[in-house]
């Protein structure tokens, strides 16, 4: 991997809404995107991550700042002219055309000579495994056979980087599932560098090497899977990247006094996190992350409810200021009873300090 291959510097993009107010949709963005990666851009509704790609398609221009992609400056060429490529959510294929037709338009707008368009229109049904299914028209398929197809219109034209655009978001759980599996095995085997849009932390993190998490036009965080669940920056991403149990409380030398009851030793806390001698704090602590104690435990309160999801249990538990959720395996480990006194420990080093 050779880094930088795609370049943001500090691109700025600001909308003015029909109400006459102003949106700062991309407010300083910077980022490196390296050869061969699959990013994705992760944040809530709203937080500029579609303009950001639109942005790179060359469909939307900034305001200020540079995209430059394997050296070549882009941002002020036009889509046509950029060695990227875009599947978007709505399909946008030609009823008209067959499949393969779809897939060849694109090639021809291009004046590539026919034979090459027909060995690269047969490898790209190859690789989204279409292959036989040429001659039907996309009525004719199903939805995600249709997403297949978009697929491989763009695969074909053989870009620098395949832009998506929540690509999944209109299948099914199971089918998009099973396309999340296919997707990053695609871009692995092809190569190609995926920029991937969605608002979906669980298939950011199912397919991301590294993920940047969008808030209000900035990125909050930009890190892999792992690092982002493990040490989110703040109680925003802590909050966004799976699920977190959030405990306001205040700090003394031995660690962190929970508002409502309870008590975090320094040991319980990770020890990258910085925790003050004194003053205001939030501990961020996952679910998983819980034990429960038959003794005494850093926190402890009422069982509300046991909620059997398979393979765990989740047992949301009464704090009085507040409610956390523990998961335990669902073998094994004595589930506690609704309405039941428990103490929960955090195991150790697994609490962390967050900003708010
Ligand atoms: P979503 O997941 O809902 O698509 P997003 O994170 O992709 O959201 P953007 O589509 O990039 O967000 O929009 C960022 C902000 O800019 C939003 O507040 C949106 O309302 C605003 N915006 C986007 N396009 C325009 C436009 N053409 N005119 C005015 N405001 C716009």
């Amino acid at each position: 991997m050779s880094s930088s291959f795609l370049q943001i510097s500090n691109v700025k993009k600001t909308f003015t809404t029909p109400e006459g107010g102003e949106v700062h949709a991309l407010d300083d963005v910077s980022l490196d995107i390296n050869s061969g990666e699959f990013f994705v851009m992760l944040g809530p509704s709203g937080c500029g991550k579609t303009t950001l790609l639109r942005s790179i398609a060359g469909l939307e221009y900034p305001d200020s700042g540079t995209i430059t992609l394997d050296g070549q400056r882009i941002d002020d060429l036009p889509a046509y002219d950029r060695p990227v490529n875009t599947v978007f959510q709505s399909y946008a294929l030609f009823p008209h055309m067959t499949v393969g037709e779809n897939i060849a338009f694109g090639l021809e707008m291009e004046k590539i000579e026919k034979s090459e368009i027909t060995r690269r229109v047969s490898d790209a049904l190859d690789q989204v495994k279409l292959s036989g299914l040429e001659n039907r028209k996309p009525t004719q398929l199903s939805g995600g056979q249709q997403q297949r197809v978009a697929l491989a219109r763009a695969l074909a034209k053989k870009p620098k980087v395949l832009l998506l655009d929540e690509p999944l978001s209109a299948l099914d759980l199971k089918l998009r599932r099973g396309m999340q599996i296919e997707l990053k095995r695609l871009q692995q085997d092809t190569g190609i560098t995926f920029v991937f849009v969605t608002h979906d932390q669980e298939e950011a993190m199912s397919m991301g090497d590294r993920i940047a998490v969008f808030k209000d036009g900035k990125i909050i965080q930009l890190d892999t899977p792992r690092e982002i669940y493990r040490r989110p920056v703040n109680s925003f991403v802590a909050d966004f990247i799976g699920e977190t149990n959030l405990l306001d409380g205040t700090a003394d030398n031995l660690g962190v006094k929970v508002a409502g009851g309870g008590f975090i030793a320094r040991e319980l806390i990770a020890p990258d996190c910085q925790v003050p001698a004194a003053g205001q704090v939030t501990i961020a602590i996952r679910p998983e992350d819980f034990e429960i104690s038959t003794t005494t435990g850093a926190i402890s309160g009422i069982v509300r409810d046991v909620i059997f999801t398979g393979d765990s249990v989740r047992v949301h538990v009464d704090l009085g200021a507040t409610e956390v959720v523990a998961t335990l395996p669902s073998y094994g480990e004595r589930v506690p009873d609704r309405g039941a006194t428990i103490s929960l420990n955090p195991l150790p080093q697994s609490a962390r300090t967050v900003a708010s």
